[in-house]
């Protein structure tokens, strides 16, 4: 059997993090392939080791003294180095990224080095074979990713070695230029090698006990989720659980490979299991969560449900816009489409060009929406799950301005204030969390 476990950056943050970590490996012969972030924040006020190099390649871009600028980072791996008693040099390695710094290597090629030089470290510290992440996650030329690619490279590369250490976040082009994915990506990484080697299960270790049922920077002590399904999770996750990257669950999706949260810091509770589905008896909710700063674009136009080819012209147009929408809710004579604050504030004349394509009698812009997702399998066989959301956010004052359920009944999704959206995420909880 043969398990992929990926660390993120608070579980790699100091030496002591690197001894639990190697612990956790060596406690399970199947732990054969590890994933690590680059070293997270070791207290509230630090540096993550990427945000260092984004600034580090940034600020000498500016100008500023190359060796000088980079000499945090080294302090913060030799320091690793030191503690943790390795014979490893990393000198060679630092010489060679300030020069490609100096060289305008590219943002995504200084943000890589994080998991590039922790994979080293890691990989001596455990006694694994290192593999470059930009031999085996690959990227076509535009920078999309390359998903078969990538299949086949890794699982040539992994099947040589029974024990490897693969940092995450990163890959390359055809030409060797370093590519990342977004920020969070070392979980996708995760996902990619535990399909490549077929793995049983994919373990993703991290500073919380697992899925929490809402955001614990919103919500005190929320519980943990035991079991969830890969929707549930692409609901929460995409609407702001950031505890797993959005797009981490498609690679093991396809292959049914279970993925288990768990916490470095409480190694022995079981965490979270995340699976293709489950028979459990569910609880009528799974999770909560959300996102803030969102732009509604309200159209109203007599007859609207007469004319047909009204929303073919307006998707269209945020088509040619390149604009992603959240969601559309619409009535008789009415069509909202929501999209993302950022979105909106960068296509200056948008709403001229919108009033072109549709005529509308009316339009208004609302401004800093945020939306929240209130999700659970368990809907589905119960009712009343609506008006129970609905009756919490009352009682807590908040208005709830869009309403929309999705066609799996999987989820209610509404649309609030930004202003009331920690409120409004406690309401729903205590509503739900408490009650069952
Ligand atoms: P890592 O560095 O291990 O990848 P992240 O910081 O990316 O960890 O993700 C874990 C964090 O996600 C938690 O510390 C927590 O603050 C945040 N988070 C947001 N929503 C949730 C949720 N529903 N459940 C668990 N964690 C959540
Ligand atoms: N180190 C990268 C980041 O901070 C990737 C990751 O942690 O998954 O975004
Ligand atoms: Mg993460």
């Amino acid at each position: 059997m043969v398990k992929v476990v990926k660390f993120g950056g608070s579980s790699l943050a100091n030496a002591n993090q690197f001894k639990k970590v190697a612990e956790i490996v060596r406690s399970d012969s199947a732990r054969r392939y590890v994933v690590p972030s680059a070293p997270g924040k070791r207290f509230g006020a630090d540096i993550k080791v990427t945000d260092m190099l984004y600034a580090c390649y940034d600020a000498i871009g500016e100008g500023a003294n190359a060796e000088e600028e980079f000499r945090p980072i080294v302090e913060r791996f030799d320091g690793i180095i030191s503690a943790l008693n390795l014979e490893l040099d990393l000198e060679t390695e630092y010489g060679t990224i300030v020069r490609n710094f100096k060289a305008r290597a590219g943002r995504d090629y200084a943000a890589s080095r994080g998991e590039y030089l922790c994979g080293i470290v890691l990989a001596k510290f455990l006694g694994f074979h290192f593999i470059d992440a930009a031999r085996g996650v690959k990227f076509y030329p535009n920078g999309e990713f390359d998903a078969d690619l990538t299949e086949a490279s890794l699982q040539v590369l992994l099947d040589k070695h029974g024990k490897a250490v693969i940092p995450g976040f990163y890959g390359a082009k055809p030409n060797g230029e370093i590519k990342t994915f977004s920020r969070g990506g070392s979980d996708v990484t995760g996902s990619l090698v535990a399909k490549a080697v077929r793995a049983a299960l994919y373990e993703n270790w991290t500073d919380v006990p697992g899925v929490l049922l809402a955001d614990p920077r919103i919500v005190d002590n929320p519980k943990v989720i035991k079991t969830l399904t890969y929707r549930e999770l692409r609901e929460l996750s995409y609407m702001g659980a950031t505890v797993l990257h959005e797009s981490a669950i498609f690679p093991v999706r396809t292959a049914k490979i279970p993925i288990n949260i768990r916490n470095t810091n409480t190694p022995t509770l079981p965490g979270t299991m995340i699976v293709p589905q489950t028979d459990d008896n569910p609880t009528l909710l799974t999770g909560i969560a959300g996102k803030k700063g969102f732009a509604v674009i309200n159209l109203e136009k007599d007859e609207m449900n007469n004319e047909i080819g009204f929303l073919r012209r307006i998707l269209t147009l945020f088509e040619a816009e390149g604009i992603n929408f959240e969601h559309i809710p619409s009535g008789i004579d009415t069509l909202s489409v929501i999209i993302s604050g950022d979105d909106y504030k960068s296509r200056p004349g948008l709403i001229d060009r919108i009033t072109k394509v549709a005529r509308p009698d009316r339009l208004s812009v609302e401004h800093d929406l945020a939306l929240v997702a209130i999700v659970g399998r368990g809907m589905r066989e119960r009712r009343g799950t609506a008006t129970r959301v609905f009756a919490s956010l009352a009682h807590a004052g908040v208005n709830i301005k869009m309403i929309d359920q999705g066609s799996s009944e999987l989820n209610i999704i509404v649309g609030i204030k930004n202003d009331d959206f920690e409120k409004a995420i406690r309401a729903v909880y205590d509503t739900f969390a408490l009650s069952e």
